[in-house]
């Protein structure tokens, strides 16, 4: 990663700066967050995981160590004809598929190999249910609060 020309800390290993659940870099007096960073494996670019990280972030720089927890953050797909609401599987995530209703109004499952839900999409009148599947998942990083 550079500036302007000139090498920065070397700190992204993976596609962004890379930091653990504390938020901290493999520099411990560096911690990042937002659309920057990678937190845990996980680059989610936009305002709720920012949230969810100022949270622990405030802490850890108060002294207080504070690990991050990302619960399941769908994202809206705002557009004036068809809302829809998606929180994918993993990308090649083994599973399939179940989706019910009829457009524009879809409720779509996505189930693994072991039979859990890791992935849904809804869209029109179904958007509703999003709510609904998101408590049915498990957190991505840390507990769901
Ligand atoms: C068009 C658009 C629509 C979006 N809509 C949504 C939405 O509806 N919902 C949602 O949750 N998210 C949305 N997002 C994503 C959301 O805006 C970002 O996730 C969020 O702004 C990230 O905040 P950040 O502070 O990490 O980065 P940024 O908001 O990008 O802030 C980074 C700041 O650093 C400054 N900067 C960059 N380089 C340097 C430098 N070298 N020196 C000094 N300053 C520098 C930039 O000018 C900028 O002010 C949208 C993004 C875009 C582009």
């Amino acid at each position: 990663m550079t500036y302007e020309g000139q090498p920065l800390a070397d700190l992204t290993k993976g596609r962004s700066i890379t930091v653990d659940d504390y938020l901290v870099t493999s520099d411990p007096s560096v911690y990042a967050l937002g659309d920057c960073a990678e937190v845990c494996g996980y680059v989610l670019p936009y305002v709720m995981p920012l949230t969810n990280a100022a949270k622990a972030l405030g802490p850890n720089l108060a002294g207080e160590p504070t690990a991050v927890s990302y619960p399941v953050i769908p994202v809206t797909v705002k557009t004036s004809c068809c809302q829809g609401v998606a929180w994918p599987p993993e990308a090649g995530a083994q599973g399939g598929w179940r989706i019910d209703g009829e457009a524009p109004d879809l409720r779509a499952e996505f189930y693994d190999t072991n039979g859990d839900l890791t992935g849904f999409a809804v869209t029109g009148k179904r958007i509703k249910e999003r709510m609904q599947l998101s408590k049915g998942m498990p957190a991505l990083i840390g507990n769901k609060a």
